[in-house]
């Protein structure tokens, strides 16, 4: 007797949804990231009880014919990519289309969305993969995507979940990843009827200032320099600034927020002499590479990535940092070799 069978789909999507929803913060980072690809200008974040009640992203960014709202909630639905080769050049945030699959196996989602071509909009509600509701309405321009009750259908998983203070920790670092990485942008989050963030679109070092905090305004020394292979761009905190504790470090690669003890290496050896020893240097770096020199796809979550060349990068980095240290005459000595 043969006794293998396929999973049904909500079953399946609820085992992806493992690897992609681990916590409340990683929907957030995943919404943030459609209405960033959807190409709004504004977006808007709300939670309740830490995101575990509900979250919420508001877009006004291009929205969802009646179909494609339909269809966004299916495994390996994307508009983002169509063929092997677009997977090594990703210009994108997304592009796995598993996201929203994963938001829908979890939790009660609600979507409303409308083209600026529609003269309805769509409104759909979707819990444990199945579509509940589908019909037109009438809906701003861009994309409204509520989930509610995470995990209410895995009692393990919701069970599993930090405090609220620990939970909400999370999502503000999502957010922040995002905002920090557009400023041209605006964004807000609201927290239990609590506006926490409200960020004018504007440039890096005011976006920077508006999250980091007002006192950073003389702190931050300019961080400038390209080749061909690649631009880094960003802020490096003076070193009378430089804490104790591993706190404000943001490397972004392509805009994407990345963690690399690698690349933080860099920056640290760069300062050299100059920091008080075990303390830690503020970043927020942009590194810009063609996509073709970097995979993405080493993880689910899409926060390590592989370089073609991680060395060049470092050298890079790191003569970037010191040139720039140098320039506001903070460094004692230079060997500037790129
Ligand atoms: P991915 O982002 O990897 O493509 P998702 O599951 O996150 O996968 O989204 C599936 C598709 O739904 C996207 O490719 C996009 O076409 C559409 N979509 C998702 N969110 C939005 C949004 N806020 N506005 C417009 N379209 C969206
Ligand atoms: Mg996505």
């Amino acid at each position: 007797m043969d006794i293998i069978q396929l999973l049904p789909d909500n079953i399946a999507n609820q085992i992806a949804a493992g690897e992609v929803i681990q916590r409340p913060a990683s929907a957030v980072k995943e919404l943030l990231e459609n209405a960033v690809d959807a190409g709004a200008t504004e977006i808007k974040l709300i939670v309740q009880d830490a995101g575990k009640a509900l979250i919420q992203v508001v877009d006004n960014g291009k929205g969802m014919s009646f179909t494609d709202a339909r269809l966004c909630f299916e495994r390996h639905a994307t508009s983002k990519i169509k063929q092997i080769e677009d997977l090594f050049n990703i210009k994108t945030m997304g592009f796995r289309g598993e996201a929203l699959a994963s938001v829908a196996a979890v939790a009660q989602v609600e979507l409303k969305s409308r083209r600026k071509e529609d003269e309805l909009g769509t409104y759909l509600e979707v819990e444990n993969s199945e579509v509940k509701l589908h019909e037109p309405c009438a809906a701003p321009l861009g994309t409204s995507i509520s989930m509610k009750n995470l995990f209410f259908n895995i009692p393990a998983r919701r069970n599993f979940l930090k405090s609220n203070a620990a939970e909400m920790r999370h999502i503000v670092d999502e957010f922040i990843h995002v905002a920090m990485a557009f400023p041209a942008l605006s964004f807000s989050l609201t927290s239990n009827g609590q506006e926490m963030f409200h960020l004018d679109s504007g440039s890096l070092k005011q976006r920077v200032v508006q999250i980091l905090g007002n006192n950073l305004n003389s702190k931050l020394v300019n961080v400038s320099d390209h080749t061909d292979y690649l631009n880094i761009e960003g802020f490096v905190g003076k070193p009378e600034i430089a804490r104790k504790t591993r706190g404000d470090q943001y490397f972004f690669v392509n805009n994407r927020f990345i963690k690399s003890p690698y690349l933080n290496h860099a920056v640290t050896n760069a300062f050299d002499q100059l920091l008080p020893k075990e303390s830690f240097p503020l970043y927020v770096l942009f590194i810009e590479l063609d996509p073709s020199e970097v995979d993405i796809n080493v993880h689910p979550t899409k926060q390590e990535i592989k370089f073609e060349d991680e060395k060049i990068i470092y050298a890079f980095v790191q003569a970037a940092i010191k040139h720039a240290l140098a320039q506001f005459s903070v460094a004692p000595t230079l060997d500037f070799t790129l």
